[in-house]
């Protein structure tokens, strides 16, 4: 066989075991009104939690960060690229976050991939639950360090594995609300650990930055460490693409951590800075962010709409506090079908599929967002109540 050949068969295997993915062209701004291959749809996958991804306030920043700053940084940030601007939002980052010093990270993947490659290294060791996001397992394996994963949120078993464990130097790694879960790692319960067998613990609250926590500070805030005696440890990312409706990543911890990671993260080091001007949008979106309390108390009112409404019997509403609702169906040819008929009710939900989740997990991946109207939600639980009964 070719080369070719391979790569051929390769897709039909993902088309014959519907694993096949495909890009839908949606016309209009990310909102819960979307155009999707020339349909209006209500769209409930978007992780714009507080619907600041079209937000004209952020729009205008944006526009006049580009009147001032141009298009580019035009070079990497040790070269000429580190604009004051940058420097502007990293103090503002970490202030907000309750950190020493922050770091600007062009994604949140790239800020994910460089960290752990540059904290650990060979005959060191990394523990990190079985469900974290792609990019921090990409980590742990470009840092050579040895990768042990625990069973999601199972403390006994990371605790053998911390036991046993000899490395020189560790790091417990997590996701701070699971992306395609929902739920929210206990914190303070890995710090304990993290603090016993001296390890770091890098966190990723991707999904709690701008929604939970006072003001929407984050995960870390919310569980009270982020003035704790033994924060130095916790290194904290968070992404700006979500919540705070623009692009990119920070990675927030105490000074001499953040320093060596300027001076040692290779996704850092080796790539053109972050346009300026996305910069100074997002010190927009976090004063917004920060006085954004009455997005976050209508955004929790919905969630506990849509869990009081979708009383599911055969697929499963998984537990989860924040804006992340997964309808666990199982089945990937089943879990397409029901996302179909979803969008034929005029409901844009994506599909979630292995091996974004695992193996028999396949799911719709509900998200809801301070942009969605509460009759919006009900007309949602509503269908999906109905779709189960009629597809059982
Ligand atoms: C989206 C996501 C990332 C990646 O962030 P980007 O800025 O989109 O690259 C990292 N971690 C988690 C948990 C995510 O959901």
């Amino acid at each position: 066989m070719s080369l070719r050949d391979d790569l051929h068969a390769g897709l039909a295997a993902l088309e014959r075991d519907a694993l096949r993915r495909r890009r839908r062209r949606n016309t209009l701004p990310c909102a819960p009104h979307a155009q999707v291959d020339g349909r209006a749809l209500l769209a409930f996958g978007s992780n714009d939690y507080l619907g600041l991804a079209a937000e004209p306030a952020l729009a205008a920043a944006l526009a006049a960060g580009a009147q001032r700053f141009g298009t580019g940084a035009g070079a990497s940030h040790l070269v000429t690229g580190h604009h004051a601007v940058h420097d502007e939002l990293e103090t503002a980052l970490a202030r907000f976050v309750g950190a020493e010093r922050a770091l600007y990270f062009s994604t949140g993947y790239m800020a994910n991939s460089g960290v752990l490659p540059a904290l650990l290294g060979r005959g060191d060791a990394v523990f990190a639950d079985r469900l974290n996001h792609a990019s921090l397992v990409d980590g742990a394996l470009l840092s050579r360090a040895e990768l042990h994963r625990y069973p999601h949120l199972d403390l006994a078993a990371l605790d053998t594995l911390l036991e046993r464990s000899s490395a020189r130097r560790k790091a417990i790694v997590t996701d701070a609300v699971f992306s395609m879960d929902g739920d929210v790692a206990p914190l303070p319960a890995l710090l304990e650990r993290a603090a016993r067998h001296d390890a770091w613990l890098i966190v990723d609250d991707a999904h709690g930055f701008g929604v939970l926590g006072p003001q929407g500070r984050g995960t870390v805030a919310e569980a009270g460490l982020s003035v704790h005696p033994e924060a130095w440890r916790i290194v904290l990312i968070g992404t700006l693409g979500k919540a705070a409706g623009v692009a990119g990543a920070f990675v927030a911890g105490e000074a001499t951590l953040v320093e060596w990671l300027l001076q040692k993260t290779r996704t850092y080091i080796f790539t053109t800075g972050a346009p300026p001007a996305l910069a100074h949008a997002l010190l927009e979106s976090l004063r917004l962010i920060e006085a954004g309390d009455g997005r976050r108390a209508h955004l929790n009112r919905l969630i506990t709409l849509f869990r009081t409404r979708a009383q599911l019997q055969r697929w499963r509403l998984l537990p989860s506090r924040t804006p992340v609702q997964p309808v666990v169906i199982g089945d990937n040819d089943e879990t397409l079908a029901v996302s179909a008929a979803l969008e034929a009710a005029g409901l844009w939900v994506p599909a979630i599929r292995p091996p974004t989740v695992p193996t028999g997990s396949a799911r719709l991946r509900i998200s809801l967002s301070a942009a969605h109207r509460e009759d919006e939600v009900i007309r949602l639980a509503d269908t999906l109540c109905e779709l189960e009964r009629q597809l059982a």
